[in-house]
């Protein structure tokens, strides 16, 4: 007598092992959710994480799309319960984190993850997956680029622009911790880039 559950679970982990964690880290005003929307928009196997946070939502920012956004105490709650793969402070001020279940269920269902997170965060995501995360990192063309295109952004306040230069300046000096790295000077080239580093590491 056969039985076919090994097989199939066999397969089952063969498929959720083959898909990959994609950090995209960069400071903020480089492009980096551009080029993650572009990928999503263009490669259905790949599925964004969807971070928690206790920041207030900005501009036309969606609740369970753009972030789920949480008050500090139910942040608190989710530490203690363990639902964090990764959680930081980001720009001295606000919780950020990914929650275990959003990331399992993606890679269970064969999708790569894709993940828009500091530097703290890819850190930690390396630590825990290896090989099996790769971590990109987007650097502008020079940080007096990124900071005309900061103030132009119209979206923060000063006091906010000046936190995210001093952060900006703090991650790119980790950079070099980082898989592959890619400046971004037009974002279609950029994009390129992206794919072929992505094509190299198998997940395209
Ligand atoms: P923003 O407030 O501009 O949406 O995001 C601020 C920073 O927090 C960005 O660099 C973003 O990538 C990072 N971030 C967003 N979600 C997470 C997360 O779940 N974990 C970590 N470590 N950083 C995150």
């Amino acid at each position: 007598m056969w039985n076919k559950a090994p097989d199939a679970a066999k397969s089952e982990t063969a498929k959720s092992e083959a898909t990959k964690l994609v950090v995209l880290a960069a400071p903020s005003g480089t492009g980096k959710s551009t080029l993650a929307a572009m990928l999503l928009a263009r490669n259905p196997r790949f599925k964004l994480s969807i971070s928690y946070t206790t920041r207030a939502p900005r501009g036309e920012e969606k609740n369970a799309i753009h972030y789920f956004f949480v008050s500090e105490d139910e942040f608190t709650k989710m530490i203690e319960a363990d639902r964090f793969l990764e959680y930081a402070v980001v720009f001295g001020k606000h919780r950020y984190g990914t929650a275990r279940e959003t990331v399992e269920e993606m890679l269970a269902n064969g999708k790569h993850v894709l993940f828009d997170i500091d530097v703290q965060g890819a850190r930690s995501l390396k630590k825990a997956f290896g090989a099996r995360c790769v971590t990109i990192f987007i650097l502008p063309p020079s940080f007096e680029e990124l900071e005309s295109r900061l103030r132009n952004r119209k979206t923060d306040t000063p006091e906010a622009i000046e936190a995210r230069l001093k952060t900006a300046r703090d991650e790119m000096a980790a950079a070099g911790e980082f898989d592959y790295r890619l400046v971004n000077q037009n974002l279609e080239d950029t994009y390129r880039e992206l794919e072929g580093v992505l094509q190299k590491e198998r997940c395209l």
